[in-house]
């Protein structure tokens, strides 16, 4: 589940970033509203970790601004507001879970469990193309019907690339998905992990398109 932290707590994003990545989330962080909201639009988080006081705007203009989207990410507020009738108020403008700070990080981290599932089932889990079957639910890829195994990031590339059969995906694209900002990386990851899968799916599966990107092909 890629994950958007909006928090200008920057000691307290960090340990959230901390514990996330060991928890299998990627995260990318900001720390105003007018951020957040062009971090939605450009990349298409799942879920929103949203705090409500932020510098330059409430989070709950920026909670009622998402919702204009099309298919608007999940939010879960985290906030010092901690009275009944704040959640209350977050809730009604259309946050999907609230939890309060102070908190306890094992409770954070079951919500976001229970969030992800709620993202894998809205989508579809399972997406087979030609040989390829991949469960989303279970991080199982299989080719013609035979367990593979795949490292965290190639299972995400091959995801992204599997959920827009015909789309091609540049690399830039790809980069978004499969790491958080500010992660370092080397300029050639993406070129290695897909030279990595097409090593343990069939060689022509996933097609370059020069100096475009990549694509699988439709079903
Ligand atoms: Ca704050």
């Amino acid at each position: 589940m890629r994950i958007l932290l909006v928090e200008d707590d920057l000691s307290l994003a960090d340990g959230l970033r901390t514990a996330f990545r060991r928890e299998g989330f990627t995260t990318n962080h900001v720390t105003s509203g007018n951020q957040a909201l062009e971090a939605i639009r450009t990349d298409t988080p799942e879920l929103v970790i949203l705090d409500l006081g932020l510098p330059d705007m409430d989070g709950l203009d920026v909670l009622q601004q998402l919702h204009e989207h099309k298919n608007p990410p999940l939010v879960l507020v985290l906030t010092a507001r901690n009275t009944t009738e704040d959640k209350v108020t977050g809730l009604d403008h259309g946050a999907d879970d609230y939890l309060a700070k102070p908190f306890e990080m094992t409770e954070l981290l079951a919500r976001l469990r229970a969030l992800d599932r709620r993202t894998n089932t809205t989508q579809t889990t399972m997406i087979t193309i030609g040989s390829v079957a991949l469960d989303a639910t279970t991080h199982e890829v299989s080719v013609n019907d035979r367990v593979i195994e795949l490292t965290r990031r190639e299972f995400m590339l091959l995801k992204s690339l599997m959920e827009t059969p015909g789309r091609i995906l540049s690399r830039e694209q790809l980069e978004t998905r499969l790491y958080g900002w500010g992660e370092e990386l080397a300029s050639n990851s993406i070129e290695v992990h897909i030279h990595n899968l097409r090593k343990k799916l069939s060689a022509n599966f996933i097609k370059t398109v020069r100096g475009v990107g990549y694509t699988v092909g439709k079903a």
